[in-house]
């Protein structure tokens, strides 16, 4: 994430906070049902338990993914699953923090409207396509992509 201003990354935080204050109970229920949650570089990653297996076995949307970003908090399958994931996941978060709490329905919409000229939902999503061509040049640049 960008280093900014203590107040600008304060305004940041509360931009997206009330969907992340929205989810943060998963992290209790992933705690309670054998998961687990921390804190790493200012997002609440939460792992493993009922929200792992709820990720596996799909979510609305979206269906079977290793992990989802919901503003300051992201949910994995477990942790190995948040560590491989973690550059395409904080994309999401820094477009929660552009968007705010429109983001989703901005998402959403996006989603839509590449499914309505025939594009997939997910794989065509500009936002996925940022995030992924973004941990894509993170991989090249850590020498993990032939
Ligand atoms: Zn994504």
């Amino acid at each position: 994430m960008r280093k900014r201003p203590f107040w600008l990354q304060l305004l940041v935080y509360l931009w997206v906070s009330p969907v992340t204050l929205l989810c943060l109970p998963l992290a209790l229920l992933a705690k309670w049902t054998g998961g687990g949650y921390a804190i790493h570089s200012g997002v609440v990653e939460i792992w493993g338990g009922w929200v792992g297996q709820r990720l596996d076995s799909g979510i609305p949307i979206l269906g079977a993914v290793n992990a989802v970003t919901v503003g300051h908090l992201v949910a994995g399958i477990s942790q190995l699953h948040l560590d491989s994931s973690r550059v395409h996941e904080r994309v999401h978060v820094e477009q929660f923090e552009r968007w705010g709490v429109l983001f989703p329905l901005v998402y959403l919409l996006a989603g839509w409207r590449v499914h309505r000229r025939g594009g997939s939902f997910y794989w065509d999503n500009p936002y996925e396509i940022e995030a992924r061509a973004r941990a894509a040049v993170a991989k090249v640049g850590q020498g993990r992509v032939c």
